[in-house]
């Protein structure tokens, strides 16, 4: 087995996701682009597990792999655009429910089929989509129209940024202009728990109740509990070199005695993308050149590590594989060794995912 491998502690990682869900009342979890790392159809079998009875996609094209493993409804966060045959028809799936982005939409989405499920979004302060709280009462009264037989309202979804100042108060203003234009259910994304709970008491209805909550989340719920995770590169070859001599693509100078190492996991896994370039300020580069360390030669640290530290990589990462740099000092790994990757797993595919 040879290239990027994710080994999962999958007791822990159940534990962790068991535990989000008993402190998420109404949560929705989010499954979309690779799938967090784990991959799409992963995710939905843990989802099923959980005994949610509603996840989110992102965009139409997701749906299929999901609808295959998940028997609940699923939430599409793209919001259906006029131009989109597949999420047109997919509108019409008893189990898709399709979020309407623009008073517009929501009567040709009505016209085009047997009663669609929808979600109407409100434009945040994250300027993306949604309707803007000017035009909730003419979305209300749109809806109204429409209630009977045109579209099926399952509630309004509010999308926050993630920055922590002014968001509560942005849910409850907006929360509040929405409930009041038409009751229904909230979908929040990205406030804690916590404080999606206190909204939902604080907007409680004329019946009386709690305005119905449902909570999606992603990251919080795939990518937790880091220490029930690691991921590993093998490495392919060693060579040695000598100070001065030319290498790779670029035939780039090595910079001192040692190793070249050749380790699994290019750019079309993500390998890279998450690699800051180190000196990359004029600052930072005088000052790593006055200290001698190899980034006053321009190269960036690699995400690899190799004996406890961090490597450098000779040149830019290659579509599968690396070149990373071990001084002539050290005692480099064998061909098969496995080493440790960081890898930002929403940008990253790895080749195998090995669960204990
Ligand atoms: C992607 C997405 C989420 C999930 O985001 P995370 O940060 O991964 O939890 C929630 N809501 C919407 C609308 C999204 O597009």
């Amino acid at each position: 087995m040879t290239g990027l491998t994710l080994r999962l502690d999958g007791d822990g990682w159940r534990t962790h996701l068991r535990d989000v869900a008993a402190n998420t009342p109404g949560l929705v979890p989010v499954i979309k682009g690779n799938g967090y790392g784990f991959g799409l159809r992963r995710l939905a079998q843990e989802a099923a597990g959980l005994g949610v009875d509603t996840v989110a996609v992102g965009v139409a094209a997701e749906v299929e792999t999901v609808r295959e493993v998940f028997g609940g409804s699923i939430v599409v966060l793209h919001p259906w655009q006029a131009g989109d045959p597949l999420a047109t028809e997919l509108a019409s799936d008893p189990r898709v429910i399709t979020t309407v982005s623009t008073v517009e939409h929501l009567a040709m989405l009505a016209g085009s089929g047997p009663s669609p499920r929808v979600l109407l979004e409100v434009l945040t302060s994250m300027r993306r989509h949604g309707i803007v709280p000017e035009r909730l009462a003419e979305t209300a009264r749109q809806l109204e129209a429409l209630n009977h037989g045109g579209v099926k309202f399952e509630g309004w979804t509010i999308h926050l940024p993630l920055l922590e100042k002014g968001r509560y108060a942005e849910a409850q203003r907006l929360g509040r202009a929405a409930l009041a234009a038409h009751p229904g259910t909230l979908w929040l994304s990205h406030l804690p728990s916590a404080e999606a709970m206190a909204l939902s008491r604080e907007l409680t209805g004329a019946d009386g109740r709690p305005a119905p909550l449902r909570q999606r989340v992603g990251t919080r719920l795939w990518l937790g509990a880091a220490d029930s995770r690691s991921t590993t590169a093998t490495v392919l070859d060693v060579h040695p070199v000598r100070r001065g001599e030319r290498i790779g693509y670029r035939q780039r100078l090595v910079p001192a005695d040692g190793w070249v190492l050749v380790i699994a996991g290019g750019t079309s896994q993500g390998v890279g993308l998450e690699a800051p370039t180190s000196a990359s300020s004029i600052r930072q580069r005088a000052v790593a050149l006055a200290t001698g360390s190899l980034e006053a030669t321009g190269l960036a640290l690699s995400p690899y590590t190799v004996a406890g530290r961090k490597r450098w990589f000779l040149e830019p990462p290659h579509m599968q594989s690396s070149m990373v740099f071990l001084p002539g000092k050290e005692t480099p790994p064998a061909v098969g060794d496995e080493v440790p990757v960081e890898l930002r797993l929403t940008t990253a595919t790895v080749d195998h995912i090995v669960e204990s």
